[in-house]
């Protein structure tokens, strides 16, 4: 493709995503693909010769487009969204269009140094601590997930624990880890990927409202104690998954002190609305964390792939993450005036990830950002004020934002029926979960587009769902 056809084709996709982004409200939110349906549609072999752009794009909307689940469609109120917006999207094309790999500062350093400035304006933004910031002992880096923002966390408590490091005897298989019985799954993940053993985590109770019960956590970290393990890591949630309950991580911090274990705290979705001054009583107690993370991939409207991870002091985590083979030396590097963010992750190349962030930011500005996640916010706070007061259906757990959870008075199956139902219909996407061991439908209010409108079509078509 030359220049001047990359140019052509080039605004063909563009137009193509403004069209699909004005009428993916035409489309079901839920994929209606069967299991094969797009494969038996691929060619079995690839082709020997070029194919037409247009004929590639053909297929885009023949094969490709029936086969999604309309993450972006303003009906779309599933799991946590996956939000992005116009700049973010450019944003993400200009990264691929300069192809630069950011895994040392010398190997582009406006890629690495814009980073390091947007994680200090979203220190700013969402009145982080000041431990968080780069000109600090910490700092803050971009990761592609909240998984691998949990893992490092967890690498770098295992290395300040046990000097891991520099341990030539290897794995510690005593070490215990902490999260409450609603933390997010990849907490277990990151205890099998760093070889601890999902069997080393303890899962805490949590109390009525899903919230971890801290005299349980010193229970069991001293339980541990006695049986000659090595607490090492707890992490505390704000915003859990199934209910959106927000862990107490002032008390938690307190215990994390004690007995000197590092606290990562996880608030994926919620970080977000630590844009909102009205929101932040919901992060107090950030400021003992050891790490934090939030995504914008999934509520600042910035395209997955987008984690923010920071760590208070971040030695340890560069100590447990770094290898340095002789190719990769710089006189950058061994100046030590400048970040490699190599170090800060587990993989060796990176993205410009942060040119989605800084397009995002100043296109919406603090304030339209504030003003999208108010919306959303005040969206969800009215359908659960809906839902109360409907006689067939419960309101579950509290919803400090943007999340609603409910389930039907008649119990499981009516719940199942309603969900199954809602979701045939394609007119919007919901999920479940379970709490108190009944089944409950979880709606939450995030997508860029999701207005009034939307809110009250799924509740229009609740309402005639259950009469
Ligand atoms: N933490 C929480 C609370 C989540 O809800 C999720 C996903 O929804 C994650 C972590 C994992 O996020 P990611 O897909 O970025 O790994």
């Amino acid at each position: 493709m030359t220049p001047e056809e990359f140019r052509q084709h080039g605004r063909q996709v563009v137009d193509w995503i403004a069209d699909y982004l004005t009428r993916v409200e035409q489309y079901p939110v839920l994929s209606r693909s069967a299991p094969g349906d797009v494969r038996r549609q691929l060619p079995a072999h690839p082709p020997e010769q070029a194919e037409a752009f247009e004929a590639v794009m053909a297929d885009v909307e023949r094969i490709i487009l029936p086969g999604l689940t309309h993450w972006q469609s303003p009906n779309f109120f599933a799991f946590f969204p996956a939000n992005h917006s116009g700049p973010s999207i450019l944003a993400e094309l200009l990264s691929a269009g300069l192809g630069v790999q950011g895994m040392l500062w010398a190997t582009s350093p406006a890629c690495t140094e814009l980073e390091t400035h947007m994680l200090d304006w979203l220190v700013e933004m969402l009145q982080l601590p000041a431990s968080f910031l780069s000109s600090s002992a910490g700092g803050g880096v971009i990761q592609d997930s909240a998984s691998s923002a949990s893992l490092c966390a967890l690498l770098a408590a295992r290395e300040r624990t046990t000097q891991f490091a520099s341990n030539a005897r290897g794995v510690a298989s005593h070490l215990t880890a902490y999260a409450s019985s609603q933390a997010h799954s990849s907490i277990e993940k990151a205890m099998m990927v760093a070889g601890l053993g999902r069997e080393n985590l303890r899962l805490i109770d949590v109390d009525a409202h899903w919230r971890m019960r801290p005299e349980r956590l010193e229970e069991a970290i001293e339980r541990d104690r006695q049986q000659g393990a090595q607490p090492c890591l707890v992490v505390a949630t704000i915003g859990t998954t199934s209910s959106g309950s927000v862990d107490p991580v002032p008390a938690v911090a307190e215990i994390c002190r004690r007995y000197g274990v590092w606290l990562h705290v996880d608030a994926a979705m919620y970080g977000t609305a630590a844009l909102c001054p009205e929101f932040r009583e919901l992060f107090e107690g950030l400021e003992y964390a050891d790490s934090y993370c939030f995504n914008p991939h999934k509520w600042m409207f910035t395209n997955f792939d987008c984690d923010c991870f920071y760590v208070a002091d971040r030695a340890a985590l560069i100590r447990t993450l770094s290898v340095l083979p002789e190719y990769l030396k710089n006189q950058a590097t061994q100046s030590g005036a400048v970040i490699d963010y190599r170090d800060w992750q587990i993989p060796l190349g990176r993205r410009f990830r942060a040119l989605k962030l800084w397009f995002v930011i100043r296109t919406f500005g603090v304030a339209g950002l504030q003003a999208k996640v108010r919306e959303h916010v005040q969206l969800a706070q009215e359908f659960a004020r809906w839902v109360e007061s409907h006689p067939a259906l419960v309101r579950v757990a509290p919803v400090p934002l943007n999340l609603v959870t409910f389930r039907h008075a008649d119990g499981d199956r009516a719940t199942q029926q309603l969900l199954d139902r809602i979701n045939q219909s394609g007119a919007a996407y919901l999920t479940h979960t379970r709490l108190d061991d009944r089944l409950v439908i979880r709606v939450c209010v995030g997508q860029t587009n999701t207005q009034r409108l939307h809110v009250q079509q799924l509740w229009h078509r609740i309402g005639t769902l259950i009469g």
